[in-house]
């Protein structure tokens, strides 16, 4: 059994480390991640430098450790490509911090899942829903329960699962649920700052404000205390009753 381990937060992660020390109990894991943090990376890909990996060692039993300069989905790739073994598995995380609703888009965790999906790979993501201090223990041993069960019984063509935590301790937690993607309205505040020179420069301060918390999404879910699991694929297709869009493009009718 071969398990390719990436993230977002990039090889030094906690988070990670808890990942491949659970995974290595199911077989043998590959780890590449970014060599830095890559949180909000999205699905991008380096086209116009060089990519490097460089072996490092990890306070975990796996078979080989690689920091690249690349992006979580080229982890994937760069993991995958030039003839190296197919992993049976995929696991990117754990993430310091949920991935829920539309986040799923930024998310360099779920990219690198998403990207294991499109090669064919049973893929998931994994986060905790806590910034300051994630405990990973529950969530590193939910992983590898589901890990070992997405390896048994295969999951359905371009899927992933995109898993969050709540940060709670392994008795606190609620059971498992399959959710679907809720939707948080982020206000995209901008902090204006000045950098020594007398320059203005710009940061990202947004928080939700309000949300999509119906029962059923993963939203509600981790709010109420349960671990969220979402089957997410790459289509983004709109299937609603489209007939007026085919108008309003000028589709010949038939
Ligand atoms: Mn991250």
């Amino acid at each position: 059994m071969r398990i390719l381990i990436t993230n977002d937060d990039g090889i030094g992660a906690p988070g990670l480390l808890a990942l491949a020390r659970e995974m290595a109990e199911l077989g043998e894991v590959l780890v590449v991640a970014p060599e830095r943090q890559q949180s909000a990376a999205g699905h991008g890909i380096t086209l116009h430098k060089p990519l490097r990996m460089e072996p490092m060692s990890l306070d975990a039993p796996v078979v080989e450790a690689l920091a690249t300069n690349g992006t979580p989905a080229d982890c994937v790739i760069l993991a995958t490509a030039n003839g190296r073994p197919e992993p049976d598995l995929v696991v990117s995380g754990i993430n310091m911090g949920a991935n829920l609703a539309e986040e799923v888009l930024y998310s360099g965790t779920c990219s690198a899942a998403m990207e294991g999906a499109l090669l064919g790979i049973n893929s998931i993501a994994v986060s905790v829903a806590e910034y300051a201090a994630p405990i990973f223990e529950a969530s590193a041993a939910y992983a590898r329960q589901l890990a070992s069960r997405v390896i048994e019984e295969g999951l359905p063509e371009d899927v992933f699962l995109n898993v969050n935590v709540p940060n709670l301790p392994a008795g606190e937690l609620g059971a498992p649920v399959l959710t679907r993607l809720g939707r948080r309205r982020y206000v995209n505040e901008l902090d204006r700052r000045q950098d020594p020179r007398g320059r203005d420069y710009y940061w990202f301060s947004g928080e939700p404000t309000e949300c999509d918390c119906e029962p059923g999404t993963d939203v509600a879910a981790v709010l109420a205390g349960n671990i969220s699991v979402t089957p997410v694929h790459f289509d983004l297709t709109w299937r609603g009753n489209n007939g007026c869009l085919g108008a309003l493009i000028g589709e010949p009718e038939e």
